[in-house]
């Protein structure tokens, strides 16, 4: 196609009336991705949520979640209506004919519950399902526009991006915010001086939240006066908090013994669940938490996530589609190896789990110093099955601490 001889351009593809070489082939790639990225901007395709018939109803949204995690009844029944709703805002929007007497807000959420619960792997889970655009970014590298570290309007350049800068699917999107706790203030009075972290982040995410027109650096970088901003309106994204909100129990329980004096308040008390007082939170322990009041007045629902017990935490091993367990047994099918848990040992997992506190992110930890001698010499040992007791399990575990 380019003139060129095989000895000049390398290897020539045959076609019928011609050769193309390697160059020219990337060059055409090169033009057609960047013709379909036009494309994709001017708008187009952008009928895939107008129709609500095609979208999973929120029992099948669960039925999909249930698949992946463990228990976390409420905050999965929270998130699946949410985004079912998401979808009906956006299918409601996109009919023309719709009487708009009555406006459909959006509901954003926040999901509390200590770390290593399942907040971000609910989040995950559902993005896989979902045909719009979907970013996870984590509060904590926000600082106060003017301050080393990102402004809060980074988090629109993520979604521009996953959306293949398409503005106007990026305007459907939904967008998960870990660790907003993070950007709690530091006490509960407002501040005098600036709080660099905390509040005034918060204050910038409160214009996203509220749903406004906002300026967007291109490709994520900081603002800067040259720059050809984006405009994106966030008033139809939907926005998924996260955070584990350490020692917020405290609050809690200082407000349920408030309550608990006075009329009721002998059959309340026994009514209350010393061990899993996250299920009564409530949005002012949010406040004394240090969030300001209207951010929280932009998250109206709020859910919870429990903390892992010991029976949640054997089932997570194994049950889940892509469990440890099952991940391990796979890795070992792959040498032609058939890798079995005596029930004994993966008891002893879930023990030493417990005793670490990390909930179940202790578990793959776990299993991984088990693992790793199996892993080094079962390769080339020749061996076909492999099978984990609490004998070598006890082992593996105790080797290792001492080396360490
Ligand atoms: P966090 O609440 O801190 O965001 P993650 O969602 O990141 O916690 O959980 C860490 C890991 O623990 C997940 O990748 C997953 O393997 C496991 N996990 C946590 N909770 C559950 C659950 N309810 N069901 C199944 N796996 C879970």
């Amino acid at each position: 196609m380019c003139g060129r001889s095989e000895s000049e351009a390398g290897p020539l593809m045959e076609g019928q009336n011609g050769y193309i070489c390697f160059d020219c082939v990337m060059r055409a790639h090169e033009i057609i991705t960047e013709y379909l990225q036009e494309q994709k901007q001017k708008g187009g395709g952008d009928d895939f949520v107008a129709d609500l018939a095609k979208v999973p109803k929120p029992k099948e949204i669960k039925d999909y979640l249930d698949q992946y995690i463990i228990g976390q009844e409420a905050a999965k029944r929270c998130l699946c209506v949410a985004v079912y709703n998401h979808y009906k805002r956006l299918a409601r929007q996109a009919d023309t004919q719709a009487d708009d007497s009555v406006e459909i807000e959006k509901s954003n959420i926040i999901m509390v519950g200590t770390t290593g619960t399942g907040k971000t792997l609910l989040a995950r889970t559902i993005a896989r399902l979902l045909n719009v655009p979907f970013t996870i970014v984590d509060a904590t590298v926000f600082t106060e526009a003017g301050y080393v570290g990102e402004d809060v309007e980074s988090i629109l350049s993520r979604l521009l991006q996953v959306a293949d800068y398409n503005v106007e699917r990026a305007e459907k999107g939904i967008v998960f915010i870990d660790e907003i706790d993070k950007i709690a203030r530091k006490s509960d009075n407002p501040s005098i001086t600036r709080d660099v972290s905390g509040e005034g982040v918060q204050q910038s995410l409160l214009k996203l939240l509220e749903g406004s027109i906002v300026n967007v650096p291109p490709k994520g970088g900081r603002k800067h006066p040259d720059q050809d901003y984006t405009r994106v309106d966030t008033r139809n994204i939907l926005f998924i908090c996260g955070g584990a909100f350490d020692g917020i129990e405290k609050k809690i329980a200082q407000r349920l013994n408030a309550h608990t004096v006075g009329y009721n308040s002998v059959q309340n008390a026994k009514r209350i669940d010393p061990q899993n007082l996250m299920q009564y939170i409530e949005p002012t322990d949010l406040k004394s938490f240090g969030l300001i009041p209207e951010i929280i007045g932009r998250l109206p629902v709020l859910t919870h996530l429990n903390p892992l017990d010991r029976a949640a935490l054997q089932r997570i091993l194994v049950e889940p589609k892509n469990s440890i367990v099952r991940q391990y047994v796979k890795l070992f099918e792959m040498d032609g190896v058939k890798l079995t848990f005596e029930p004994d040992a993966l008891d002893y997992i879930v023990d030493k789990a417990v005793e670490f506190k990390l909930g179940a992110r202790g578990l793959r930890s776990i299993v991984e110093t088990v693992m790793m001698d199996a892993m080094f010499e079962i390769p080339s040992s020749g061996k076909k099955t492999f099978k984990v007791t609490r004998a070598y399990a006890e082992a593996q575990m105790e080797a290792k601490s001492q080396l360490r």
